[in-house]
């Protein structure tokens, strides 16, 4: 890779340890940093996956049923199938499973819209402006852009290892609204990071 000398602007070989023109070492930051943006997305993919499912789990905690409800769900369950109900520790596994999941899940649409979103996105979003301001600060330039980038490149690597690879319940609509959000929160990040950096060095 070629360098460009910080004093007087000569293209160097990047096998060229002085700038061919005048001897300098020390090379102009570049306006753009590719590696930043896979460095960038792969630190995105992590913490949205792990957000991700922390914020599922968060949810189900909020919806966890009473016994009653689960109860109430595993006769309706039991009913269709002419089985007889006595209590829960005699019904199998699997419909002790499904009657828990459909007392959560009615338990899920009681909870607003909004708190419901909340629970499942605020960490992720948090940890995006993190790992933006991580980018903004460990990196040599500017690298606002760049962040912003390997939010998305590290969001469409975590919605389809979720989706796919995890089987997660997870819409189109997540995605598509995720991007600009997320987009947006890993460059607020990204800028923190480089105001970090910049009042820093300052100090040195
Ligand atoms: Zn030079």
């Amino acid at each position: 890779m070629s360098w460009t000398c910080y004093s007087c602007g000569t293209k160097n070989p990047g096998s060229a340890d002085q700038c061919t023109n005048c001897g300098g070492t020390t090379a102009a930051p570049r306006s753009f940093y590719l590696h930043w943006v896979f460095g960038g997305a792969l630190f995105f993919l992590i913490t949205y996956a792990i957000g991700s499912i922390v914020g599922a789990t968060l949810l189900e905690f909020a919806a966890a049923p009473e016994e009653s409800a689960v109860i109430a769900e595993a006769k309706v369950i039991l009913a269709a199938k002419n089985i007889p109900f006595e209590n829960l520790s005699t019904i199998k596994p699997d419909e002790l499973a499904a009657s828990k999941a459909a007392a959560i899940a009615k338990n899920k649409a009681k909870i607003p819209a909004v708190i419901r979103g909340m629970l499942l996105w605020i960490l992720p979003a948090l940890l995006f402006v993190l790992c933006g301001a991580v980018v903004g600060f460990i990196s040599d330039g500017k690298t606002i852009i760049e962040a912003g980038l390997g939010s998305i490149l590290g969001q469409v690597g975590g919605f389809f290892a979720l989706k796919i690879g995890l089987g997660h319940d997870i819409g189109w609509l997540v995605l598509g609204a995720g991007l600009a959000i997320g987009f947006a929160l890993a460059v607020v990040g990204s800028i923190l990071g480089e105001k970090i950096q910049e009042m820093k060095e300052r100090a040195v």
